[in-house]
């Protein structure tokens, strides 16, 4: 394992795709005819690994009017396989697990097209469509009706090329159970956005990773019966939560004994009071109707969030205990929630918040790309800089260490030892977010 530790002064050789060579500058010789990058005030750090990603984007609708007069819209989410692939590559990202999916054929086709260099993307794991049961009015989602579908499902998906699995809010533990002993038997792993079950309980059937950090927790909903759904209650039980609760420190303990990941996705919790639109300064890449509508929904909750980002401070909090015991943190953005949470821009954000919640810019950066590339068992090839592992890189503009906004300065992202230009490839998308 890695350090988490920030060098100044160092030389990277990149050759065939892989760093070659690494250390102090003056030690290091480059070879003869080498194209040369001067990194003076500049931070370089590895390709990101972020594993809530998403190929999709949530696109506010109005409100429908259902039978009589009461009001009724649904969660809209839409497929951005233009935009979207190249802006997580653009924001640094290297290497990306999609964290459920609503088109697996395009994710699967995605990664197929990004392999054959026909599309510039990150390499992916792509995680199957959500296994979930009936609740919500989703209509993007998939639903399964019972535990034998839920493990007929991820043999059907992993054969097609998925590899890995997400388990949604109104599963079974019974579900569960059937999916883990399916995608374990082919060495996949599962991952939930959970509810009907709890952490401790997921824990137990053998879950590798929990999505959203604690905020997806129903384990302090004391009224809590088995399988059942009751977001509410499970979200009040949290609102209630003291920051130094004994509870959750035993369910930490339980977690990291049992060694499952903890995925922080900040950007989408991040308060709306004084805060952007769009996060990472991406405000320029939404198409113009789409924008308006989620500017519309940032400034109706202005000044009326203040119970969530008092819940956001202490989830800050509780990601940062789960670490420091020894936990796996890993990150991602998932672009959903309101809008605001947009490819590569969000994944600047990430860090930006990691660092609001008193992790320092080397732990940030460390949970951002090798505790995921430990969690994809890929740690050996990507995330970090050291000798023999892929040229993944990203050169910032600035000291990242002394001012962590210097993320959104991002110049150029290696890839296999391939050079992209960041600001080149988000000019590209200008005003396209939201449509493709
Ligand atoms: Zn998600």
């Amino acid at each position: 394992m890695g350090r988490a530790v920030l060098l100044t002064h160092q030389t990277i050789v990149i050759s065939h795709g892989e760093i070659s060579q690494s250390g102090n500058a003056g030690e290091i010789v480059p070879p003869a005819g080498a194209e040369m990058i001067n990194g003076a005030g500049k931070t370089i750090i590895p390709g990101l690994v972020m594993l809530h990603e998403h190929l999709y984007y949530t696109i506010p609708l109005e409100t429908f009017f259902k039978m009589g007069e009461t009001p009724f819209t649904f969660f809209n989410v839409a497929e951005m396989p233009s935009s979207f692939p190249r802006m997580y590559l653009a924001g640094g990202v290297t290497t990306m697990r999609t964290a459920g999916s609503i088109e697996p054929q395009t994710d699967l086709a995605l990664r197929r097209m990004i392999g054959e260099g026909k599309l510039i993307g990150p390499d992916m794991d792509v995680t199957g469509p959500y296994i979930e049961r009936k609740g919500f009015d989703i209509p993007s989602i998939n639903i399964i009706k019972d535990t034998a579908e839920a493990a007929a499902s991820v043999n059907f998906w992993a054969d097609k090329g998925c590899t890995s699995f997400k388990m949604y809010m109104h599963i079974t533990k019974g579900d569960l159970r059937n999916v883990v002993r399916e995608a374990h038997k082919r060495g996949l792993k599962v991952t939930g956005h959970l509810c009907s079950v709890t952490y401790r309980e997921a824990a137990e059937i053998g879950i590798d990773d929990l999505e959203h950090g604690f905020m997806a927790s129903s384990d302090f909903d004391e009224a809590k019966k088995e399988d059942a759904f009751d977001y509410p209650e499970a979200h009040q039980a949290l609102q209630n939560l003291d920051v130094n609760s004994p509870k959750m420190k035993s369910l930490i303990s339980f977690l990291v004994a049992k060694k499952v990941a903890l995925t922080s996705t900040l950007p989408v919790f991040e308060p709306v009071t004084n805060r952007e639109v769009i996060q990472g300064g991406g405000g320029d890449a939404v198409v113009d109707v789409v924008k308006e509508r989620v500017t519309t929904g940032w400034k109706a909750r202005q000044f009326k969030d203040s119970a969530a980002a008092n819940l956001f401070a202490r989830e800050l909090v509780w990601e940062k205990q789960f670490y420091d015991a020894g936990g796996l943190l890993v990150a991602g953005t998932d672009p959903t929630g309101s809008g605001r949470t947009i490819a590569g821009y969000a994944d600047f954000r990430e860090i930006e918040l990691l660092v609001e919640g008193g992790f320092t810019v080397a732990q940030a950066i460390k949970i951002c790309t090798l505790n995921g590339a430990v969690y994809l068992k890929r740690d050996k090839e990507i995330g970090t800089i050291s000798v023999g592992k892929k040229a993944d890189l990203v050169l910032i503009n600035g000291d990242l260490s002394k001012e962590i906004r210097n993320i959104r300065n991002t110049e150029l992202v290696f890839k296999n030892g391939v050079g992209f230009d960041s600001p080149k490839i988000f000019a590209s998308v200008k005003g396209k977010v939201g449509m493709n």
